[in-house]
């Protein structure tokens, strides 16, 4: 396993958010690339996902050639953004489902995610359950008993002691054996005649070269990097970098009302109550037709940006931050390009994205807009500033589409659905970019789902090649 950026976490791969403050500071500086912008964590509040234009852990992925995602943003390290997520883990419904796994497949695929990344829901406390209920009456009679507001599925495990160990890389590899090569970028993958032979590899900090062999390749470089590698290894079907999505952001900060605290039935400030920054998480599941986004509401005792506390009233509940995703539809027109004859601060292929909202889409963020108004009115008063926004394209962290799955054979995908490149035999991919719908829902966990569905056919052609070599 390469991965170009360093380790930063021991066991690999775990997540910074277990770290202490100081070392979590360090772990998110490391991974930001050759940018390696401080990431100050001691001196600023809490960063919830979606806040800011890129997170500590993470840098902008081509400053000046990402004017229409201007937010894109890449993490470095062993675990790649697996190290710095928030760990949300719901499941995609209705047509956010891919069409080409049948219904039984994704389920159980979805189902082995689930397990080894240890999905569960966080323990309730009395302000987090007032919350839900306060945002489950709204939706009362609008949403079906099974997409109603409800705690927001994570990979995390919770301690005895209220604290959590937040779900990494790690949480899935466990103590699998794994040859693991950091600060080693894979330069080129060594094609021929649909099969892959191996791959020219550098080690950055001493510029070694090598070549290695494999029977089987799996490229999970995320949603950019993925369609850069294949390009600097001259395999460039049509659809490869094409229809960029994400899903679009509006985000809002909600101090709560008294009438939460009452509800909770307790006027302990929240920062006694609960051990972990993040207090509760309450989903409202994407709905075809009836809640076309995914809302994702984030207690907190902190507010995400400064608040004078002097002239705005806080009360013991505090606060929520609540965003809507909201869909982007593929277009073959939204897309990451590399250019051979520039490199970028690793030295492979310059990217440029180009990357537009349309008419229809800027129309129904207006109406997620007006979505979180009418729930944030249930729950207290927007904080100044903290009124429903789009955030600029990119701030999601979820790209997606660039290597997309489909069952036409390439014309418009880049990988059938086991994940295998058309036209080879050998190449697998992983990640994000694999997700060729539009989706309000994050990402990852149907991420792995893909990658536990590959995994018979990964089996399969090592098997043929054994018995080959027999
Ligand atoms: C702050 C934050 C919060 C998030 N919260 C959530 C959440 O709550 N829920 C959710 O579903 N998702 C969330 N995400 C997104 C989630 O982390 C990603 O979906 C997931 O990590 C994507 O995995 P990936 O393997 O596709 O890409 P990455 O995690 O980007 O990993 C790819 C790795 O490949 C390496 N690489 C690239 N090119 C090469 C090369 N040529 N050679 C060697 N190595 C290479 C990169 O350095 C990188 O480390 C969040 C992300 C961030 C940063």
């Amino acid at each position: 396993m390469l991965e170009l950026g360093p380790q930063v976490t021991s066991p690999a791969g775990a997540n910074v958010r277990n770290l202490p403050i100081a070392e979590r500071d360090r772990a998110r500086e490391r991974s930001q690339g050759p940018q390696g912008q401080p990431s100050g964590d001691e001196e600023r509040p809490i960063h919830i996902e979606g806040t800011i234009m890129s997170p500590g852990g993470t840098y902008l992925a081509a400053p000046g050639r990402q004017d229409g995602m201007p937010a894109a943003a890449l993490s470095s390290c062993v675990g790649g953004m697996g190290v710095h997520w928030t760990c949300a883990t719901p499941r995609p419904n209705d047509d956010e489902r891919v069409p080409y796994l049948s219904e039984a497949e994704l389920d159980t695929a979805l189902d082995r995610a689930e397990s080894v990344m240890k999905v569960t829901t966080l323990p309730e406390n009395p302000y987090g359950r007032a919350i839900k209920d306060v945002v489950r009456d709204h939706f009362e009679g609008v949403l079906p008993e099974e997409r109603m507001p409800s705690g927001l599925p994570m990979s995390a495990i919770p301690r005895a002691d209220g604290t959590i160990e937040w779900g990494g890389t790690n949480t899935i590899l466990g103590d699998a054996e794994i040859n693991l090569q950091p600060d080693t970028i894979c330069r080129r993958l060594i094609a021929k005649a649909g099969h892959i032979t191996g791959a020219e590899i550098e080690h950055l900090p001493t510029g070694r070269t090598s070549i290695i062999t494999a029977d089987v390749v799996i490229v999970a470089a995320n949603t950019l990097q993925t369609p850069q590698l294949l390009w600097a290894s001259g395999i460039r079907p049509d659809a490869l970098g094409r229809h960029l999505t994400e899903h679009v952001l509006v985000y809002s900060v909600v101090a709560l009302g008294e009438h939460i605290v009452e509800a909770a039935g307790t006027d302990v400030p929240v920062a006694e109550l609960v051990k972990d920054p993040t207090a509760s998480t309450i989903g409202i599941p994407y709905t075809a037709g009836l809640h076309p986004y995914r809302t994702q509401i984030m207690h907190m005792a902190n507010a995400p940006f400064p608040v004078d506390e002097d002239t705005f009233r806080v009360g013991a509940a505090r606060y929520v931050a609540m965003g809507n995703g909201v869909r982007k539809f593929p277009r073959a027109e939204d897309r990451v390009t590399f250019d051979d004859s520039q490199l970028d601060e690793w030295g492979m292929p310059q990217m440029t994205i180009a990357y537009e909202l349309t008419d229809a889409e800027l129309a129904e963020v207006e109406e997620a807009k007006t979505d979180l108004r009418h729930v944030a009115e249930k729950l207290g008063t927007f904080i100044p500033g903290g009124e429903p926004t789009l955030m600029p394209n990119g701030t999601s962290l979820h790209y997606k589409g660039t290597v997309r799955m489909g069952d036409d054979g390439g014309a418009e995908s880049v990988v059938d659905s086991s994940s295998r490149v058309w036209g080879f035999d050998n190449l697998f991919l992983g990640g994000n970019g694999i997700i060729p719908t539009a989706t309000t829902t994050n990402p990852t966990l149907t991420s792995v789902a893909f990658a536990a569905h590959a995994t018979p056919a990964i089996l399969r052609q090592l098997d043929a090649v054994f018995a080959a070599q027999v």
